[in-house]
């Protein structure tokens, strides 16, 4: 089974794709969280795709597509994958649709997350992650109980590099452009779940899980 989250930055995509992953049993395959680790190797192609990623521009295609079909070809793959941050243009949807067929395979279902734009904008002003598990927090939504620290893994919070205004403001504009595109591309394959992102985010997961169940 192959599911991909869509959702504009901050409407809680990397959330509910590691909660959705657990519960179903599949596995989670973040691009984000790929690009980096790949920086924590040092790579003048880990140099490169920061300096992207530091702007809110995304990676280019040829770094992005062979680090995630070599992801999810790799054999804990094998049991079923959420695709969380890719694709993210028409490009890289075509070149995963055509690689999968390839091995009689294909996408089964398209969960796009949808949120107001204010929303967004105050949900990532906020955003604090765990530098080991990634796990997510909030200072006003979803606080940690200690601060600076995972309550899952007691590990540091940190704040993201890319999680600037201007940033962020390039990253929604980013989004509009190049991977909104992709919610028309799926409908017309009759793949799309849309699913409000509004709410708690036990609320979200359980009407993303519903979807998925429901089919549609
Ligand atoms: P995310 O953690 O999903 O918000 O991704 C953080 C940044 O990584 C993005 O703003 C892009 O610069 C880059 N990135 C992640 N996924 C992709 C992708 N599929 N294609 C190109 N760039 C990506």
């Amino acid at each position: 089974m192959y599911i991909i989250f869509l959702g504009a930055p901050g409407a809680g995509k990397g959330t509910q794709a590691v909660r959705v992953a657990q519960e179903l049993k599949l596995v989670h395959v973040a691009t984000g969280d790929l690009l980096r680790q790949v920086q924590e190797q040092g790579t003048e192609l880990a140099k490169e795709a920061k300096a992207y990623m530091d702007k809110g521009m995304l990676v280019p295609d040829e770094i992005t597509i062979r680090m995630v079909l070599s992801r999810i070809a790799e054999p804990d793959c094998q049991v079923g994958v959420i695709l969380d941050g890719f694709p993210r243009n028409l490009n890289q949807a075509e070149v995963l649709d055509k690689s999968l067929a390839e091995k009689d395979k294909a996408i089964d279902k398209v969960v796009s997350i949808m949120i107001a734009e204010q929303e967004l904008l105050d949900r990532l002003g906020g955003r604090w992650i765990c530098r080991e598990c990634q796990t997510p927090y909030h200072t006003v939504n979803s606080p940690p109980r200690v601060p600076g620290k995972c309550d899952r893994c007691g590990g540091e919070l940190y704040q993201r590099d890319d999680d600037t205004v201007e940033t962020v403001k390039k990253r929604l504009e980013v989004y509009s452009s190049e991977t909104a595109p992709l919610i028309d591309y799926y409908s017309q394959q009759g793949k799309l779940l849309e699913v409000d992102g509004e709410g708690s985010i036990e609320e979200v997961g359980q009407r993303i899980v519903a979807a998925l169940q429901r089919g549609r």
